[in-house]
C-alpha cells in the first residue's frame, strides 16, 4: 500500500508539513467521499509564517516594488487562474460540495477581482496638501499596512480569500492566510500560482487548521498589523477583541439577515423567480442571501404560494450531478444547526410551508437540507432575527412603504437587501433609507468588483472591493518637508557671553 499524499503548508516560500506532523482528511459534504489529506498546522507554524511575512515585508522585496509592477503581477495571476479554471473549480466543488457550475462562476468572479485590483494598483500614490507656505512640500503618501492576517470561511473559500489577497498584494503587503479548515485546497492552489509567477518568498503564506489554534495568533500576534476576517458574527467579535490588545487594524465581513422587499406593483414573474434565487442560490450559504422575504400584504398569499410551489421543485445534488440545482450544507454539525434553527422558528409560531427535511434516501450520505419556506413570521421569531445560514426563507408582510422600511431595518445586521417595485420613486426612497451595505433594485445578488462591498451595523467593519477595498490595505503617512530650513525662534538663546 502506498502512503497517501499529504498537501502541506506554505511558509516562507517552502512547502512544509506541520511541525507536529498533524494532518486532516477533507471529505466532500455531498457524499462523504474523501477529497484529500492536508497538514494541520500548530500555533507555532502560524508564528513562523507571521515572522516570515514580517521579514519579507521589512526587506521591501515586494513592498518597494513599483506599484505598476505589482499591478502587472496581479494581471498575470488572473491569466493563470483563467488557464487553470477547470482544475480550481473542481477542487472548490469537491471541498464545498457546491455544484461545479457555481464553482466555475466563483472562478470568474475571482479572476475579475484580480483584474480589478491589478488595474488600479498604481492609481493611489497619494496627494499634495497646500501647507500655506511656498517653501513647504506637504504630501500624504499611502504605504502598505505591513503584515496582514487573513481568516476566511468555507462558503466561497477562494473568492473570499481573493478579495483580500488581490488588494493586499496590490498595495505591497505580505500576508498569512488561514482558510476554513474544511475547505483548504484552493488556497493551496492559489499560493502555487503566486509562487510559480515569482512572488518573493515570505510574501504569501498559507497555514491550515482549526480557528482557535491556527487562526487565533493572526488576531493576537504583535507582528500582524491588520487582521482581515470574513466569517460569522461571534467569531468576528472574538477576533476584534483579541486584536484590540495590540491595537491592530481590523476588517470584518460578517453575516447578514438580508431583507428582500416586494411591493405589489413589482414585476411578479421576475420578483418571484429572483426571490427563489435570493434565498436558495448555493443552498442559501451566501452571506447576502435574501432569506428575509417582506411582501406587501395585497399580493402576499399569491406570491408565497408560487414561491412554495417552485421551491418544492428544486433538485438537490452533488457537484457533478447535472440535474442538481442546489448542493449540500458543509457538515453534519452545520445541518444540525439549520435543523435546530428551523425547529425553533416553528415553535415560535412560524408555519412550515415547504422543506424542513434532509432530502430523500438518495441524499443519505451527504449533508443536505431541502429548500424551506416559513411564513406567518413575526419580528420576534428567532428564525427572523438570527442568520440561519441555510436554504430557509422567512416571510413577513407589510402594508405601507414606511412599514416595509421599518421591518427591513429591524435587525442587528446590515449587509445587503433588495427592493422590488415598478415605481422608481418608491425604489429610490426605500433604497436610500435601508441601513444595509448593498441594495439591489429589481434584482438580487449581482455585485461588481469595482463597487464597495461590506456591512452596516454588526455585519462588519470596513469595505472590500471597489476603491476602498484597496485603501483598506494601505496606511496614510504625512510627509512635511521644509525646503528652506530656518530657525524657528520658539526658544530664543541668549548670546554666549
Ligand atoms: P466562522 O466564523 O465559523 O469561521 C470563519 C473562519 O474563522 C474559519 O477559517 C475559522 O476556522 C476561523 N475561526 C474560527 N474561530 C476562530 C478564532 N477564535 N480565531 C481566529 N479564527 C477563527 O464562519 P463560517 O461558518 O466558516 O462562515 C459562515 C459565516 O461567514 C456566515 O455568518 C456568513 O454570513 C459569513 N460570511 C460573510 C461574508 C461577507 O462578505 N460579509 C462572506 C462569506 C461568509
Amino acid at each position: 500500500m502506498t502512503a497517501k499524499t499529504v498537501q502541506t503548508l506554505f511558509i516562507d516560500g517552502q512547502w512544509v508539513p506541520a511541525s507536529n506532523g498533524g494532518s486532516r482528511t477533507i471529505y466532500c459534504p455531498a457524499d462523504g467521499s474523501e477529497v484529500g489529506i492536508v497538514s494541520e498546522a500548530t500555533a507555532e507554524d502560524t508564528e513562523r509564517a507571521i515572522l516570515a511575512a514580517r521579514r519579507s515585508f521589512e526587506s521591501g522585496v515586494w513592498a518597494r516594488r513599483p506599484a505598476v509592477e505589482r499591478g502587472d503581477f496581479l494581471l498575470q495571476v488572473a491569466d493563470k487562474l483563467k488557464a487553470r479554471k477547470d482544475e480550481f473549480a473542481r477542487a472548490e466543488a469537491l471541498d464545498t460540495g457546491k455544484r461545479l457550475v457555481e464553482a466555475e462562476g466563483d472562478m470568474d468572479d475571482i479572476i475579475s477581482a484580480f483584474r480589478h485590483f491589478g488595474k488600479i494598483a498604481d492609481h493611489y500614490p497619494g496627494r499634495l496638501v497646500d501647507a500655506g507656505d511656498p517653501a513647504v512640500i506637504s504630501r500624504v503618501v499611502y504605504e502598505p499596512v505591513g503584515v496582514v492576517g487573513m481568516i476566511t470561511p468555507w462558503n466561497f473559500p477562494l473568492l473570499q480569500a481573493s478579495w483580500k489577497i488581490a488588494p493586499a498584494l496590490a498595495a505591497g503587503n505580505s500576508f498569512v492566510l488561514k482558510p476554513a479548515e474544511l475547505t483548504p485546497h484552493t488556497a493551496l492552489l492559489m499560493v502555487e500560482v503566486l509562487d510559480d509567477l515569482g512572488l518573493p518568498a515570505g510574501v504569501a503564506n498559507v497555514v491550515l487548521g482549526d480557528g482557535g489554534v491556527v487562526g487565533a495568533p493572526l488576531s493576537s500576534h504583535k507582528e500582524v498589523d491588520l487582521v482581515s476576517f470574513t466569517g460569522g458574527l461571534v467569531t468576528g467579535r472574538t477576533i476584534a477583541r483579541s486584536a484590540a490588545e495590540t491595537v491592530k487594524d481590523v476588517a470584518l465581513e460578517l453575516g447578514g439577515k438580508n431583507p428582500n422587499i416586494i411591493f405589489a406593483d413589482a414585476d411578479f414573474e421576475a420578483a418571484v423567480d429572483n426571490a427563489l434565487n435570493a434565498g436558495f442560490l448555493d443552498s442559501g450559504l451566501v452571506c447576502s442571501a435574501g432569506t428575509r422575504l417582506i411582501v406587501q400584504d395585497s399580493i402576499a398569499e399569491k406570491f408565497v404560494d408560487e414561491l412554495v410551489r417552485r421551491a418544492e421543485n428544486i433538485v438537490m445534488g452533488g457537484p457533478f450531478d447535472e440535474q442538481a440545482q442546489t448542493g449540500p450544507l458543509i457538515s453534519a454539525e452545520h445541518r444540525d444547526k439549520v435543523t435546530d434553527y428551523v425547529n425553533r422558528g416553528i415553535e415560535a409560531g412560524a408555519r412550515l410551508r415547504v422543506g424542513g427535511n434532509w432530502g430523500g434516501e438518495e441524499h443519505r450520505d451527504g449533508y443536505f437540507y431541502s429548500p424551506t419556506v416559513l411564513d406567518q413570521c413575526t419580528a420576534t421569531n428567532p428564525a427572523v432575527i438570527e442568520e440561519g445560514f441555510g436554504p430557509v426563507i422567512t416571510v413577513e408582510t407589510f402594508s405601507t412603504e414606511e412599514e416595509a422600511i421599518q421591518i427591513a431595518n429591524d435587525t442587528d445586521y446590515g449587509l445587503a437587501g433588495a427592493v422590488w417595485s415598478s415605481d422608481s420613486g418608491v425604489t429610490n426612497r426605500v433604497s436610500r433609507k435601508l441601513r444595509h451595505g448593498t441594495i439591489w433594485v429589481n434584482d438580487y445578488h449581482p455585485y461588481l468588483p469595482q463597487a464597495e462591498w461590506g456591512g452596516f451595523k454588526q455585519s462588519g467593519i470596513g469595505r472590500e472591493l471597489g476603491v476602498t477595498g484597496l485603501e483598506e490595505y494601505t496606511v496614510a503617512k504625512h510627509i512635511y518637508e521644509n525646503t528652506e530650513p530656518a530657525v524657528s525662534g520658539w526658544f530664543p538663546q541668549k548670546d554666549a557671553n
